[in-house]
């Protein structure tokens, strides 16, 4: 089964095809990013528009990579929430007109299941990981941590009770002066404080709600110290770096004290990690060391499947399609919707 993938519910417009038996055939990504730098945030009616204009110029390009015609797709996904819901209209209407013509079946995809089911689109050597696990996800708007009993049935353990945790990144490199969007840049600067030695450790910023039991997360104090931190210091590019630094390793900390928490809560050895933040090198390092320590395992998406793209849409897409899941013909989205509230996948087999 060949199915079309379309991710519209922010500043990103990706379109995937993924293939039930191939795999997946072609993905394509359009970023706004420089669209929306000047007003350092996403600006929802111009990312509407833009997601007007290149949707369906990237559905023939993906199209094309994948030498495909659209006779040749059997159905099609697209993010249905949450997300901006100009823009998720865009993406949505898109796709049940082209399901219309081409009398296949549409389904709508909850955004956060794409991102969390991202690690099994890969057909690594090792094979998927297979329910029941937990998954961290954690991205620019979400925090949480969920004990996936099986594809479709998800219950949440814990979430952030503020910032997520892109967000903390996001919001903090903004406050050391570095431009939109920070969070990436933030990373990179705490990864050239590696090359100075003696650095890491120069801030210790605290590891928030882990003295106590829970696994809910709050990270919007850190953020206020770091802005104590560079408020006081020389405010040079070391010590920028060298907060960066400090800031991603209470970040890091964290998130790993509450996985291994979550793990232990759930009574799972795979963690399945997924969302932007899941990009982050000393992360993904940090939450291997983690599981090796436990005996279980962690699973991450390949770096670019970690922040938003069409291919997780496809991918989540098929496996509801391919169980005979569908939904009726009217363009409908959900700019708020709660993970809980999806039905469980069941393998048409099954
Ligand atoms: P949501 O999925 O919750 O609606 P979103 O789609 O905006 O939010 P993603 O695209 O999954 O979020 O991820 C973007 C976030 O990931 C940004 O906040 C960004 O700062 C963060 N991010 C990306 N790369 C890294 C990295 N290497 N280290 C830390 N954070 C990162
Ligand atoms: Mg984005
Ligand atoms: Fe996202």
């Amino acid at each position: 089964m060949k199915v079309l993938g379309i991710e519209t519910s922010c500043d990103e417009t990706g379109v995937a095809v993924y293939d039930t038996d191939a795999g997946l055939r072609a993905h394509a990504l359009y970023s706004q990013i420089a669209l929306h730098a000047e007003y350092g945030g996403v600006v929802p009616e111009l990312a509407s528009r833009d997601h007007v204009r290149k949707l369906l110029p990237l559905i023939r390009q993906t199209l094309a990579e994948a030498g495909l015609a659209t006779g040749d797709l059997d159905g099609v996904a697209y993010t249905a929430g949450p997300g901006l819901v100009g823009a998720l209209l865009v993406g949505a209407g898109v796709a049940r007109a082209l399901a219309w013509a081409l009398e296949v079946p549409a389904i709508g995809v909850h955004h956060m299941e794409g991102h969390l089911l991202a690690p099994l689109l890969e057909n690594d050597p090792q094979g998927r990981p297979e329910p029941p696990f937990v998954a961290l996800l954690v991205s620019g708007g979400h925090t949480q941590l969920v004990h996936v009993e099986a594809i479709g049935r998800y219950r949440l353990l814990g979430e952030t009770l503020d910032d997520a945790a892109g967000e903390a990144f996001d919001k903090t490199a903004k406050l050391m002066g570095l431009p939109y969007p920070g969070g990436p840049q933030l990373a990179a600067l705490a990864e050239r404080s590696d090359k100075l030695p003696g650095h890491p450790g120069a801030f210790r910023f605290s590891r928030p709600m882990t003295d106590r039991p829970g696994l809910d997360f709050s990270f919007s104090g850190l953020k206020t110290q770091v802005l104590l931190a560079w408020r006081n210091s020389d405010q040079s590019d070391e010590t920028r770096a060298d907060i960066a630094r400090g800031f991603e390793d209470a970040v890091v900390e964290t998130l790993a004290i509450k996985c291994g928490r979550a793990l232990d809560a759930a009574g799972c050895g795979t963690l399945v990690v997924a969302g932007g933040v899941g990009a982050n090198k000393r992360l993904r390092v940090r939450l291997e060391e983690m599981a090796r320590e436990r005996g279980g395992r962690v699973s991450f998406p390949r770096p670019e499947f970690c922040t938003d793209n069409g291919a997780m849409i496809a991918f989540a897409g098929a496996l509801r399609l391919q169980a005979g899941q569908h939904d009726d013909a009217s363009v409908r989205v959900a700019p708020r919707w709660d993970m809980a509230a999806l039905q469980p996948v069941q393998s048409a087999e099954a």
